[in-house]
């Protein structure tokens, strides 16, 4: 059985920016997807059309770590950015082996034995670049199987109004895209933005291009503190989602409240992904459980798994990057201390991560 340097969980930026490093360092890898294709979580997750920011987290200085996976500063469309991938690729030669799932990892003899869907491997180290693309549930009374995660073709809104739940990047990505499809097509339905909470926590980038088409005539109407709350079928046997825009509370039980009511094919719930605490736990990775005293970034109850700051777990030889651990870790430290780090998930932190990691490995394996 062939012995490799480094297998790579996961064909995203991370993964891709881990094998282009890899070669570049020499290493005998290998990449995995279990997707049909390169960037699978992206295709499935980002809107027909999506522009692709190159954003930059606050505080880091240094440019994108492999110029080739930079989206454009033109903000290109995401089929632009899958060609520049594809060209990446291309160049550097990178093998992904498609459509194989990773299992499980064990231990032996120094050494990992890394189970899959199709293959045993033997390596020396593991990067689990994998993201954190289990969607969250929508937690109502009912069914909602039939609520989108994403927009996948604008054409199947027009002439409805339609509701995006989400407060964050997601929801206002699909919210742009959707309205600027219904302008361009002279549809005057609406589309509705619902986020639970008050406040919408979007990046700058995001904000510029919702504000350019709010000013541009878009027909966008916003309910904040609005929650789903019931899946049901009407008479007429449509599935649809209730969400409660106004509660008052009247006292001694009493509430009034206010409804609306959206046919569920044109309900598209961004509500973001869980991270892969679970996987973390049967590999054995440790992970602390925040509470109030430790935790600023993650909420009471979260799991942040522990990593060095070469991106390394508890095991030594198995690395979680990107997606994965965001959006915070706890970070051990030289002098074993150890501190909440923001982790921003975007294009530029698997990046960085994964040339970090891979980095690491390296001089770990050619010491
Ligand atoms: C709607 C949306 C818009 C966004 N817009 C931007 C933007 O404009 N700019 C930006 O910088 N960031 C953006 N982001 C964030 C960015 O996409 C992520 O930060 C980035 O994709 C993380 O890369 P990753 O490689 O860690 O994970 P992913 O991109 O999630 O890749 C993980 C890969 O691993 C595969 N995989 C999962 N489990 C397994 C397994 N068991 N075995 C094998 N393979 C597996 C998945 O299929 C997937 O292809 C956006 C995110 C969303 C959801």
């Amino acid at each position: 059985m062939n012995i490799y340097d480094v297998i790579i969980i996961g064909a995203g930026p991370g993964g891709l920016a881990c094998a282009v490093k890899s070669s570049q360092l020499g290493l005998r890898y290998v990449l995995l997807e279990k997707g049909v294709d390169v960037f699978q979580g992206i295709i499935d997750s980002y809107p027909r059309g999506k522009k692709v920011y190159p954003t930059i987290p606050k505080g880091e200085t240094e440019p994108f770590a492999i110029p080739e996976l930079m989206p454009d500063e033109t903000h290109a469309p995401i089929e632009e950015y899958l060609k520049k991938i594809a060209a990446c690729i291309q160049k550097y030669q990178i093998h992904v082996s498609l459509g194989e799932e990773f299992q499980e990892i064990k231990k032996d003899k120094g050494m990992f034995t890394l189970m899959t869907s199709r293959n045993h491997y033997r390596t020396h180290s593991v990067v689990l670049a994998f993201g954190s693309n289990i969607p969250v549930d929508l937690g109502i009374y009912g069914e909602a199987k039939t609520v989108a995660r994403k927009l996948e073709n604008s054409d199947d809104h027009l002439g409805a109004p339609t509701l995006v739940i989400g407060g964050g990047n997601a929801a206002a990505d699909v919210v742009a895209t959707l309205s600027e499809a219904k302008r361009a097509a002279g549809d005057a339905t609406p589309v509705y933005w619902a986020h639970k909470m008050e406040n919408f926590t979007i990046n700058k980038d995001v904000a510029r291009d919702l504000g350019e088409e709010i000013l541009l005539g878009g027909h966008i109407k916003i309910l904040q503190g609005a929650i789903p709350k019931i899946g049901e079928l009407d008479e007429e046997g449509v599935e649809h989602l209730l969400i409660q825009t106004q509660a008052v509370d009247f006292g001694q039980g009493v509430k009034f409240q206010q409804w609306m009511s959206f046919p569920m094919k044109h309900v598209i719930a961004c509500i973001g992904t869980q991270g892969p605490s679970r996987v973390f736990d049967r590999i054995g990775l440790q992970q602390i459980t925040c509470t109030e005293g430790i935790c600023k970034i993650g909420k009471t109850g979260d799991r942040l798994i522990m990593l060095t700051p070469d991106f390394q777990t508890s095991q030594k030889g198995i690395y979680a990057i990107g997606g994965a651990v965001s959006p915070a870790y706890i970070e051990i430290q030289e002098e074993g201390n150890f501190r909440e780090r923001k982790h921003s998930n975007l294009i530029y932190t698997a990046v960085r991560d994964a040339v970090v990691a891979v980095s690491h490995i390296a001089s770990v394996i050619f010491a």
